[in-house]
C-alpha cells in the first residue's frame, strides 16, 4: 500500500498542481476512501476563481471504494473495506436541531451562508488542505472519511462516473420535486439546460410530470437536444424562439405549475418570466441570489416561491436509484473524463471554456 496520496491542489486563482500527502493514520471512528471518480460541480468554476482560498483539494461529488475503516466507523456506518459509497459534501455536527431533524444541509457547521470562515470550516471540496489529515477533496487518490461524513451506498454494478451524477441529479430531485412540487400531471418549466437543469427535467418527468419544458440559449443547442432524451418534452432556445408562446402552446394557454431556475440569474429577469408564465397556484423554485420578487403579482396568482438549498439525504438516495434503474440514459450526461493532472482543464470545461460541449465532467485520479 502506497505511503503517500497524490492530490490536485488549487494553489492560486485558477491554478492547480499535483502535491503529495502522507497517507493518514485512520482512527477508530473514521476511514479512508479510494476515489474512483469525482464529478466537477456546477459551483466549482466559481470556487476555482475565488481568491484567498488556496491551498484546497477541490472535488465534492465523490464516489469511491472504502479502503480502510476504523472499528467503530465500520459499526456505525455498517460498512466494510471494499464497499462502494458516494459522499455528500457536507460534514454536519449531527447534534443541532437541523441535524436531528434530518436537514443537515442547514447545520451551522456546514451552512455556506452562515459560516464565518468558509475556507477553514471542514466541508469536502472547499476547505483548507493545510488542516490535517488534509484529504478533504475528491480530486485526489484518497479522501479522508471523517466521522461526521454523509454516506450513501452505491447501487451494485453502477458505473462510478454515472454514480457521481447523484449530486447534480439529487439537486434536480430536490429543486424540482421536493421544493418545486413537481408531481404526476404537473406542467414544469426549467431554466438552464446544464447538469442541474437536466437533473430537474429528469426528476420532474420521473415524478410523473405531464409536460417538461426546458429553456436555454443558442449556445446550449447540444444540451437542449440531450435534455429531450432525459425527460424534457419541449426544448426552447430563448434567443431564436418566443418562450412565452412555446410555454402557452405546450400548456394549452394555461401556464406551468412549477418553475425551476437553475441559472443563478442575478438580474431578476428569470423571476419575472417565471411569474408571467405561471398558472394560478404554481410553485417557483428560484436559485438566483439577489433577485427581487413582486409580492403583488405573487399574491394575484397565489404563487409559492422557494429558494432551494443544496440536496437532502433522500434526494441523493432517490437520484442514485434513478441512475441504477436503467430507465433513463443518464450516461449521456457524462461528457468528459480527465486525469488528476488535468483538473484545471476539467474545471474550465465545466465553465464552458477551452472545451465545447461539456455537460458533466469527471476526474479519475488513477488515469
Ligand atoms: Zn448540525
Amino acid at each position: 500500500m502506497a505511503k503517500s496520496v497524490r492530490a490536485s491542489v488549487k494553489i492560486d486563482v485558477e491554478k492547480s498542481e499535483i502535491r503529495t500527502f502522507a497517507r493518514p493514520e485512520i482512527p477508530a471512528d473514521a476511514g479512508l476512501l479510494r476515489v474512483e471518480s469525482s464529478g466537477v460541480g456546477g459551483s466549482d468554476p466559481e470556487m476555482y476563481r475565488k481568491e484567498n482560498s488556496a491551498p484546497c483539494i477541490m472535488g465534492h461529488e465523490i464516489v469511491g471504494t472504502v479502503e480502510t475503516l476504523g472499528e467503530s466507523a465500520a459499526r456505525r456506518w455498517g460498512l466494510k473495506p471494499g464497499d462502494r459509497i458516494a459522499l455528500h459534501e457536507y460534514l454536519p455536527c449531527w447534534k443541532c436541531e437541523w441535524c436531528l431533524k434530518g436537514d443537515f444541509r442547514l447545520c451551522m457547521e456546514t451552512d455556506f451562508f452562515n459560516l464565518k470562515d468558509r475556507f477553514n470550516t471542514l466541508r469536502y471540496g472547499t476547505c483548507n488542505a493545510e488542516i490535517a489529515p488534509h484529504l478533504w477533496g475528491g480530486f485526489a487518490e484518497h479522501v479522508y472519511l471523517a466521522p461526521n461524513a454523509v454516506i450513501h451506498r452505491v447501487p451494485e454494478g453502477l458505473d462510478a462516473r454515472v454514480a457521481t451524477l447523484a449530486i447534480p441529479l439529487g439537486n434536480g430531485v430536490q429543486w424540482a420535486v421536493y421544493d418545486g412540487g413537481a408531481k404526476f400531471g404537473s406542467r414544469v418549466l426549467v431554466f438552464g439546460p446544464g447538469q442541474q437543469g437536466m437533473g430537474c427535467a429528469l426528476a420532474a418527468k420521473a415524478a410523473g410530470a405531464a409536460i417538461v419544458i426546458i429553456a436555454g440559449m443558442s449556445r446550449d443547442r447540444a444540451r437542449l437536444d440531450t435534455s429531450l432524451k432525459l425527460g424534457a418534452d419541449v426544448a426552447v432556445d430563448v434567443q431564436s424562439q418566443d418562450l412565452a408562446k412555446a410555454v402557452m402552446a405546450a400548456t394549452g394557454g394555461r401556464g406551468v405549475d412549477v418553475v425551476v431556475d437553475t441559472t443563478g440569474d442575478p438580474t431578476g429577469e428569470i423571476a419575472a418570466q417565471a411569474i408571467a408564465l405561471s398558472a394560478k397556484g404554481a410553485t417557483l423554485s428560484l436559485n438566483g441570489l439577489g433577485q427581487s420578487v413582486p409580492i403583488g403579482e405573487i399574491k394575484k396568482r397565489y404563487l409559492t416561491v422557494r429558494a432551494p438549498r443544496g440536496h437532502s439525504y433522500t434526494a441523493v438516495a432517490a437520484a442514485l436509484d434513478l441512475c441504477a434503474s436503467g430507465r433513463w440514459p443518464v450516461e449521456l450526461m457524462c461528457s468528459h473524463d480527465f486525469g488528476l493532472g488535468e483538473v484545471h482543464e476539467a474545471v474550465l470545461a465545466t465553465a464552458g471554456r477551452a472545451i465545447d460541449g461539456a455537460l458533466h465532467v469527471t476526474v479519475n485520479p488513477w488515469k
